[in-house]
């Protein structure tokens, strides 16, 4: 450190001698923002190597704080090696660049997260890669489209917004049977719900990767983007590696520590939010306008036993806290959209995870190849529950439902 007493003011703002004392602990861990990292030497330049974690180059390869939350997060998944990514999505579209290339196809479930889908159909088209939809309740379907060039197969419990419940043991047989990789979207699963590497309990069957948006449970805010990418395979997890550095996927210091502020109480959130939806389902059951509640871990809701089996074996079991409801057909487009409009606790908004309950009508036809067989005719409405009393949530929609539908 050079003496600058003598400097000007503006280099001793820069330069400054003092070091605070070590040995500092607190219970979370510090923010550390870094575009740019400091080597003490060109020895230690040359040495510094961030592929193994073991040093740091530069902000876009990891800062002490990047590197402790990847750890966190493989921790939750059973996973050996995390990447964190800029969002969910952000994960999902390094996991497909990094398995896919030019005349290889990837194979989606039909319910799958809507922007996958769309990054499959017109992103990865253009460059040459194919792409299917399988029918995720049916694994002797997925058998049947996977073809040579299949190199990656997607899978999602439960389906996004019409939450049935695929075997995903079976799925990733009828894969490792035939030599494909299989990535999860574990958003819903969160790492709580089942073992996405430990799909049996014993190690004997797992997937290669779990994508996981750490928007949603993780962060519990509503107020942050961040995606994991978790794999038990080292090979995988250098492939996937270096396409996430070809795509200079960085994550923000500040986003990195609240995720980690937000961690502790994860499991206790998602156990709350659990309890909440389920009660809340349940009631909506009841309801003369709702001709169906879907939600995995209500008998009769498609692929109930499925959920059971996987992550409920001999008991509560747990899920994530949203569910959706089908509003009966006799109602029309422009009711559903009034009785969303009507109510006052639940918002309109994407997402779920966060401390706002939320409400999303979803026009189905214009998602899906074909109209899934088990859903009964009318719209499809979402709801997300976040933190607030469940006696305040079920008198809201009980208002919503009076008023616009009249029962
Ligand atoms: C939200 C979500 C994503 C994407 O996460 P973002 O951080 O919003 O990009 C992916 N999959 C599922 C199932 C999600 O719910």
């Amino acid at each position: 450190m050079p003496d600058t007493t003598r400097s000007d003011v503006a280099t001793r703002l820069i330069h400054d001698s003092y070091r605070p004392p070590a040995g500092f602990e607190s219970v979370q861990p510090p923010v550390y923002k870094a575009s740019t990292v400091l080597f003490a030497d060109t020895a230690a330049l040359r040495a510094s190597r961030w592929e193994d974690r073991s040093g740091y180059t530069y902000g876009l390869h990891g800062t002490p704080a990047s590197y402790l939350l990847e750890q966190r997060i493989a921790a939750l998944e059973g996973a050996s090696h995390c990447l964190l990514a800029p969002s969910g999505l952000a994960a999902i579209s390094v996991t497909a660049l990094a398995l896919l290339s030019q005349g290889d196809e990837v194979l989606l479930p039909d319910n799958v997260y809507g922007p996958n889908k769309a990054l499959s159909q017109e992103l990865l088209r253009r460059y040459g890669i194919g792409c299917g939809l399988y029918d995720p309740m049916d694994a002797q379907d997925l058998a049947a489209r996977i073809g040579k060039a299949t190199r990656l197969v997607w899978l999602e419990p439960p389906g996004s917004v019409t939450m049935e419940f695929p075997d995903l043991p079976a799925l990733v047989r009828v894969c490792q049977e035939r030599a494909v990789a299989t990535a999860l979207d574990n958003t819903w699963g969160a790492g709580l719900a089942f073992a996405p590497f430990d799909l049996l309990g014993d190690a004997s069957l797992g997937v290669d990767v779990s994508v996981h948006a750490l928007t949603k449970y993780p962060s519990g805010g509503g107020d942050l983007l961040m995606g994991a990418i978790s794999t038990r395979s080292s090979a995988l997890h250098e492939r996937i590696q270096r396409c996430h550095m070809h795509l200079g996927m960085g994550v923000a210091g500040n986003d990195v520590e609240a995720v980690l502020r937000a961690l502790p109480g994860m499991a206790l959130r998602y156990r709350a939010q659990d309890a909440a939806a389920r009660e809340l389902a349940r009631w909506m059951q009841g309801q003369g306008a709702v001709a169906q509640v879907l939600h995995p871990a209500l008998a009769g809701s498609p692929g109930h036993a499925h959920w059971q089996l996987l992550c409920a074996p001999g008991g509560e079991g747990l899920a994530a806290g949203i569910f959706s409801v089908v509003i009966d057909a006799r109602y029309t487009g422009a009711q559903v959209d009034a009785f969303c409009d009507a109510l006052q606790h639940f918002r309109l908004g994407y997402s779920w995870g966060g401390p706002l309950s939320l409400v999303m009508p979803y026009q189905l036809a214009a998602m899906r190849g074909r109209a899934p067989a088990q859903l009964a005719p009318g719209t499809v409405v979402r709801f997300a529950i976040g933190l607030e009393g469940v006696q305040d949530l079920r008198a809201d929609l009980a208002q919503a439902m009076e008023r616009v539908f009249g029962l």
